[in-house]
């Protein structure tokens, strides 16, 4: 028995299905996910001391790789002078100010834990500041576990939401309303029964979530339009995107402006973090100055905002951005070409240093699309490309990332793996 799976074992007895995050659990692909021990640059190593390209970087996060020195150093100086105070600090100011000055459209911005709370609060906000009830999301779209958010669509375009996951009341589910990612019209329908209704519009400007799906030319643009026309607010939720797809996130990419965003993972720097901010007019609505309640014990953490500003700072040189995405279009050219030559029928996605795999012809516009594809045969693959060292996302439906530790050696064990992964498949 490998120490991964016997700590696997001992974990299901303590924790639900072993893991404090369900993905973890490799319920998706099948077999016993890998317990790390350690990370450095763009590789873990196990419990058993195997070692694996990661392309998952704590789920966005670690955009310079693992114990990038910055980052790293930050973290150990902040922890000799105190770990939290409950009370502000110049670090949170600076954070404010960093955000405020990178991404476009944030005059305020509150921090808080994750990137669940950060969603959360965005729409609490911008209830109590538009005095609305409901929300429109899309299909397909995570937006974490708040349980607003926890919601899919009915069969019928303009159907209430109904809940997820057990323990989400239906009441509260009734005010979510679903429609089809890059599918202008499917919001414009709901919006001509409910558009005075509806508080805001919340979506991923890249879906993230549902794999790695891009914004369709306009499908962000409309959505601007549609709050414009019935005082909605649009929400951006850059947890995933931001600082990820490019210096300004997804908004500078796209060039179109939110009323409210939210961000996490990379501005932690691996940290608990998650943050949201916008117009000044509507953050001013927050407690203590305004009356929509908000707020957390450990939020504004200085050894979080201490990693944060590290690592935001070391991602103003914008020639990294450049790096990150020309290595990850050679690693998806490499990994296309591989599967043409053994006659595998697949297609990627990629916006920066974001990807999707898929295991079918494209293209890929929304969830239909994902699900469409062969989900057994991404499964194989995932194992196939473990076995050899390579750590992909252990689910179809969940993006890849790059870091800037991924270099040329790091892509060509990765594109060895896969010749030898998709040869495998094809003689299966
Ligand atoms: N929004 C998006 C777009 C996400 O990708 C995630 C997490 N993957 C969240 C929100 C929730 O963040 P957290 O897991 O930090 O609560």
């Amino acid at each position: 028995m490998t120490r991964s799976e016997e700590l696997f074992q001992h974990a299901q007895v303590r924790i639900p299905g072993g893991v404090n995050s369900p993905v973890r659990a490799f319920r998706s692909v099948g077999g016993t996910p890998r317990f790390i021990a350690s990370a450095t640059g763009a590789w873990l190593t196990d419990a058993d001391g195997r070692r694996y390209v990661d392309y998952i970087g704590s789920w966005g996060p670690m955009i310079l790789g693992h114990q990038c020195e910055p980052v790293r150093e930050a973290i150990l100086r902040q922890a000799q002078i105190g770990v939290s105070y409950g009370a502000p600090t110049e670090l949170e100011v600076q954070m404010a100010d960093l955000l405020c000055e990178r991404v476009p459209g944030l005059e305020m911005v509150r921090m808080c834990n994750s990137g669940t709370e950060a969603t959360m609060s965005a729409l609490r906000l911008a209830r109590g500041a538009t005095g609305r009830d409901h929300i429109l999301k899309f299909e397909g779209c995570y937006h974490g576990h708040g349980d607003a958010l926890l919601v899919k669509a009915g069969s019928g375009l303009l159907t209430f939401g109904v809940p997820t996951s057990p323990g989400v009341p239906a009441d509260l589910a009734k005010y979510t309303l679903t429609a089809t990612y890059n599918d202008l019209a499917s919001a414009q329908a709901i919006f001509a029964e409910y558009g005075d209704r509806i508080a805001a519009i919340i979506v991923e400007p890249v879906a993230g979530n549902m794999n790695c799906v891009p914004p369709a030319p306009g499908f962000l643009e409309g959505l601007r339009q549609l709050c414009d026309d019935s005082g909605s607010l649009l929400i951006f939720d850059e947890v995933m995107t931001g600082f990820r797809v490019g210096p300004r996130g997804a908004t500078g990419v796209y060039g179109v402006r939110a009323d409210l965003i939210t961000l996490g993972k990379i501005i932690g720097g691996g940290l608990p973090v998650g943050a949201f901010g916008g117009a000044a007019t509507v953050m001013r609505h927050l407690a203590p100055i305004g009356p929509v309640y908000q707020a957390g014990t450990l939020s504004g953490n200085p050894l979080a905002m201490a990693a944060g500003l590290a690592i935001l700072r070391a991602l103003a040189d914008e020639t990294i951005y450049q790096r990150l995405d020309a290595t990850t279009a050679t690693l998806l050219a490499g990994l296309q070409q591989a599967a043409d030559a053994a006659g595998i029928a697949f297609t990627t996605t990629q916006v920066g240093s974001m990807f999707g795999l898929y295991f079918g012809h494209g293209p890929i516009r929304g969830l239909a699309d994902v699900s469409a594809c062969d989900q057994d045969r991404f499964k194989r693959f995932f194992h196939l490309m473990l076995d050899r060292g390579v750590y992909l996302a252990p689910s179809a439906y969940e993006a890849g990332f790059l870091s800037a530790a991924h270099g040329p050696d790091e892509i060509a064990h990765t594109l060895d793996a896969a010749r030898a992964s998709f040869a495998a498949l094809a003689a299966a």
